[in-house]
């Protein structure tokens, strides 16, 4: 899954590729896991007025007044090209395509793909139920902090990846969280006290900023191949900080991998909740 980091440079490439042009030609293809696409004729002839990600959501707003919602979930990305050159993947897996006179912007594989007219936008509830975006301007660390707080049985790894309590944090910086402030992802939510959470926050919005600038994501602060993360696909090698065995599990619904190291991100032994032992 692509990270708020991924998303927020892609918007920056489009919005210096497309703002400010006309659109010149805009087709959607159905696929797998898309299968109804919006009409993006209608933005033939319109300005780009504005791109934004937005959580996992891409959002190319035009001068008609009509936005383009696009969401990347595991596989989506979009591309940019001259007129004319090689698409890096087959044109069958392209879901939109946004021509201007000197470009073209291609979505692949995105499951999600919507026009929307101003309405539309205030009430899509995709966006709505979306939590404090941990890239944005003004990010709210107490909203994010209550939307986690309601999790409380939730694992702390899958809390970390519900983009409605926190936007922005991607299987990778999920694990790397976790390792970098010694918390057990497979502990309940309940288990951490809001300094603990706080600094979980913290930490997903340093390392998500540190790789706004491209490149292979470090979390390690070591550039060189092998070296960027601390535990996410180390699976087996020892840790950086103790020298265990570095672990890994499907977790959550999705079945998204977790790394943690078993000594570093140790459970604490689980209180027993006022129940006597008699
Ligand atoms: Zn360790």
């Amino acid at each position: 899954m692509p990270e708020g980091d991924t998303i927020f440079r892609t918007a920056a490439v489009l919005r210096a590729m497309l703002v400010g042009k006309r659109v010149t030609d805009a087709r959607a293809q159905a696929g797998p896991g898309l299968r109804r696409v919006p009409d993006l004729s209608r933005v033939v002839g319109a300005v780009v007025t504005s791109v934004e990600a937005r959580g996992k959501h891409l959002l190319i707003g035009f001068d008609s007044g009509l936005t383009l919602r696009s969401h990347m979930r595991m596989r989506g990305s979009w591309h940019r090209y001259r007129p004319g050159e090689a698409w890096r993947l087959p044109a069958s897996q392209a879901r939109a395509i946004l021509e201007t006179p000197d470009s073209v912007a291609v979505a692949f594989n995105t499951p999600t793909l919507e026009l929307l007219n101003d309405a539309g936008l205030a009430r899509s509830r995709a966006l709505h139920e979306l939590g404090p975006d941990l890239l944005g301007e003004a990010f709210d660390a107490d909203e994010a902090m209550r939307r986690l707080r309601e999790r409380d049985d939730v694992a702390l790894g899958e809390a970390l990846l519900d983009q409605r309590a926190v936007a922005g944090i991607g299987n990778v910086v999920k694990s790397e969280v976790c390792f970098v402030e010694r918390l057990d992802p497979w502990a309940p939510m309940r288990r951490f006290d809001d300094d603990e959470l706080d600094r979980a926050l913290a930490s997903a919005r340093r390392l998500l900023r540190a790789n706004l600038g491209g490149g292979a994501r470090v979390t390690t602060g070591m550039r060189g191949r092998g070296r960027e993360l601390w535990v996410y696909g180390r699976a087996g090698r020892p840790c950086r900080r103790c020298g265990a065995v570095i672990s890994t599990a499907r977790q959550g619904e999705l079945a998204r991998s977790t790394y943690w190291c078993p000594r570093c991100q140790l459970t604490r032994p689980e209180p027993h909740g006022g129940v006597a032992d008699t």
